[in-house]
């Protein structure tokens, strides 16, 4: 089992569309899936086709000790994985679990929790540096960071790197970062190419080799409720996550294999 946590505190840069896309795309590659969504505005459980207007719980009431995950799970139907979904009720458990005790590890502990086994776990992170994304750092084997290749893009990388560093220290010591994604590339923009070269000399294969284009579709599918995988599977964005999938597979394989070589 996977934990992968899918984080950058930058909004709007890919994190839902590839927690998404790259859920349907393991699970076509006959992986067990789950998504946990962890974030307010409920975006992956929507993409999911998870109606997050007529919850009768969420990862809210696990977060806050109501409910175990095993409680909230439904099935992502179209897509093939499970989903963890949330609504606007989880912007109060901020809030609420600041004096709780073992705030940060609460979805540590309900992923320990879990009754299905699943060969990889998605967690859909808010674009913030905060508790709840302090929760899925805990819980994560490694993180993924989804990015933009423009200007601005390093800028807030270093807050990011900071407080993985910090939940490394003080909360989960095996804690890597798996990769960085670039995503909504455009081949055309020399700024994005420019952008691209620097990541991959200051990263090296960190990068993922893997580049997610901009594409139409991968925008249009949410609103459908669907994976891109399922919206339009012959679509660059559907066979980029496939791709990515394929990726993310083998970099796993590869370390099992020298653990146990
Ligand atoms: P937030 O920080 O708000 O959670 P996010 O990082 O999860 O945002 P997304 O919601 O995945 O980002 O993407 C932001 C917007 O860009 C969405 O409208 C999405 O449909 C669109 N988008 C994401 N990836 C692509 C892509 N490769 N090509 C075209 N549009 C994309
Ligand atoms: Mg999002």
């Amino acid at each position: 089992m996977k934990i992968l946590a899918i984080t950058n505190q930058k909004g709007g840069v890919g994190k839902t569309t590839t927690c998404v896309n790259l859920a349907a795309s393991l699970a076509a590659n006959y992986k067990k899936v789950l998504l946990v969504d962890l974030d307010p505005q409920g975006n992956a459980s929507t993409g999911s086709g998870v109606d997050k207007a007529h919850l009768k719980h969420s990862i809210y009431h696990v977060l806050i000790g109501k409910k175990t995950l095993n409680e909230v799970i439904v099935s992502s139907e179209k897509g093939g994985y499970h989903v963890a979904p949330s609504n606007r009720e989880l912007a109060g458990a901020e809030v609420e679990l600041v004096n709780e005790l073992a705030r940060e590890t609460r979805l540590k502990q309900a992923l320990n929790n879990l009754e299905q086994k699943y060969d990889y776990i998605l967690l859909d992170c808010p674009p913030a540096l905060n508790l709840v994304t302090v929760n899925a750092l805990t819980a994560a084997d490694s993180v993924m960071i989804p990015m933009q290749c423009e200007y601005y893009a390093l800028e807030g990388l270093s807050d990011l790197v900071n407080t993985i560093k910090k939940v490394r220290v003080n909360l989960n010591a095996k804690l890597e970062i798996e990769g960085l994604l670039r995503t909504m590339f455009d081949n055309r923009n020399m700024l994005a190419q420019q952008v691209s070269a620097q990541l991959v000399s200051h990263f090296g294969d960190k990068v993922y080799k893997t580049v997610i284009p901009r594409n139409i579709r991968l925008a249009e599918a949410p609103s459908y409720g669907l994976p891109a995988l399922i919206y339009d599977k012959a679509s660059r964005g559907a066979q980029s996550y496939l791709e990515l999938a394929k990726e993310i597979i083998l970099i796993n394989q590869i370390v099992k294999d020298n653990k146990h070589g």
